[in-house]
């Protein structure tokens, strides 16, 4: 009956009505999203993780979108710039919640890539591109940030050495893959192949590699500069709760 009175339903009918119900079981002021700013009781489950409080009710931000957002608005200009230079950005597989503030704000010349675009109807078109292809200019772009992509790739190097190749020479990029730190070195083999090997192997059916503490020297290996940087050490035990984040995540921060 549920699934019947869903396909009737207009999605975006459904979507409000999930909002409101999740609303009403997750009124609270102990838990706040950065990025869209409203309070609850604590975020949403999401994923196999074994993590109760991860995702916005509102904006579907995770703890890794959250952690990047407070970084941007701490370390960077980036969301009150009001130079007549607008900032370059180049954003590839553009977060909703993301694009929705980048496409908005007029100190940024925003330009959002997906090898399979999605419609998300605001000013900004997404491009249909190939990271290992960037189709850009050497030295287009100030700001790049790409999160969560690399790890799909399988000639990684050559999306970094093009993300390398598209960044200006002062540019900055915010290039985060999920890590197992407890790996030395990055764990893959191409002869797994089936979605249910990579699975097992990977955690996840799409990615082709599971990266360890060597991603540092594989982004360098690629000409960048990078900062790992331990930026959440810098916020009070209060805050890594209150916004919802992991406390072992650190933020790749790359410069030409
Ligand atoms: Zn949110």
């Amino acid at each position: 009956m549920k699934e019947l009175i869903k396909s009737i339903l207009p999605r975006i009918v459904v979507n409000k009505y999930r909002a409101y119900r999740a609303y009403k079981r997750y009124k609270g002021n102990s838990v706040l999203c950065p990025i869209c700013n409203s309070s609850f009781k604590k975020f949403a489950p999401f994923g196999t993780s074994q993590r109760e409080s991860r995702k916005c009710h509102n904006c579907g931000s995770l703890e890794r979108h959250r952690l990047i957002f407070l970084y941007l608005n701490e370390k960077f200009n980036f969301f009150n710039n009001n130079s007549k230079d607008k900032i370059r950005l180049l954003h590839f597989a553009p977060e909703k919640m993301f694009y929705n503030i980048f496409s908005e704000n007029n100190g940024i010349e925003y330009t959002a890539c997906d090898l399979f675009p999605k419609e998300y109807n605001g000013k900004t078109k997404i491009t249909k591109a190939d990271i290992t292809k960037i189709p850009f200019e050497d030295n287009s772009f100030d700001f790049i940030i790409c999160s969560h992509v690399l790890e799909h790739i399988p000639n990684d190097r050559l999306a970094m050495s093009e993300l390398y190749r598209v960044l200006s020479k002062k540019g900055d990029a915010i290039l985060q893959v999920p890590i197992d730190y407890k790996r030395d070195k990055t764990y893959e083999d191409p002869n797994i192949n089936s979605r249910e090997e990579r699975l097992q192997e990977y955690g996840h059916p799409d990615h082709v590699r599971y990266y360890g503490k060597d991603y540092k020297e594989r982004l360098e290996s690629c000409g960048f500069t990078v900062n790992v940087d331990h930026f959440i050490s810098t916020l009070s035990k209060n805050n890594i709760f209150k916004y919802g984040l992991l406390e072992s995540e650190l933020i790749y921060h790359c410069k030409k």
